[in-house]
């Protein structure tokens, strides 16, 4: 199986590879229709619906409701991208903001993708304290190897390691791919969905460089994700 799935790219209009697949995440509620509606023409594209927490400040008052609407009418789509970023502005609402995020993944048991920067303790502790934690993928992954066994030991945290793998200054990821569970492994472009086969095949190639893996592997884990969350109808559609 030599099919990539990019496991964390975002909406842009055409080209599409159809050969490759695309967790494809919004960032604001203005991107949630456009991203849908692409996903309903492109059964390659997997659908996240979230506010990313640089963004909270452009939500609606009901930004909640509508999400678990969608998500109700949906059954296929997955929540993201969201989270915390101490680097950014207003972070006690960004904790608010992704905690109801985290609720409603736990209450519809959807994967969500999740960005965390300088914020892991706050992470885990919010983490630690939701019932039936829902797969959860850690976006382009800038924690240190102490910081991915933490997470690892919950079973349904996937590590998904993107550009700043090709950053060699940044050692510390590096040695956390290394100990990372090869089964929870994923593999990014954080770009744009026209942009997204040449940076993903150069962090692949950048990846095997540190860890024995294989196109297959990852290939298995993406879809580990899929299915965890339900996501069966549009990976069936494409890929049987
Ligand atoms: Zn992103």
């Amino acid at each position: 199986m030599e099919i990539l799935i990019d496991a964390h790219c975002h909406f842009s209009v055409f080209p599409i590879n159809q050969t490759m697949g695309y967790i494809c995440n919004s960032v604001t509620e203005s991107d949630w229709m456009p991203i849908l509606d692409l996903a309903k023409q492109n059964k390659n594209i997997f659908p996240c619906i979230g506010i990313h927490p640089w963004h909270i400040d452009t939500r609606s008052e009901n930004w909640d409701t509508k999400l678990c609407n969608l998500l109700n009418n949906f059954p296929n789509i997955m929540i993201g991208e969201c989270g915390i970023d101490k680097t950014h502005p207003s972070f006690d609402d960004q904790i608010q903001i992704f905690a109801r995020h985290i609720q409603i993944a736990s209450q519809f048991n959807r994967p969500i993708h999740i960005h965390c920067i300088h914020a892991w303790n706050e992470m885990f502790n919010i983490l630690k304290n939701i019932k039936n934690l829902p797969t959860i993928v850690l976006h382009g992954f800038g924690g240190s190897p102490e910081t991915l066994m933490q997470f690892a030991k919950f079973t349904n945290v996937y590590f998904s390691f993107g550009p700043s793998i090709l950053d060699l200054t940044r050692t510390k990821i590096q040695h956390a791919l290394q100990i990372a569970p090869k089964n929870r492994i994923l593999i990014e472009s954080d770009a744009e969905i026209k942009d997204s086969q040449n940076i993903l095949m150069t962090i692949f190639n950048q990846i095997i460089k540190y860890i024995e893996i294989d196109k297959t592997q990852i290939y298995n884990n993406a879809m580990g994700i899929l299915k965890n969350g339900q996501i069966t109808q549009n990976t069936n559609a494409v890929w049987g």
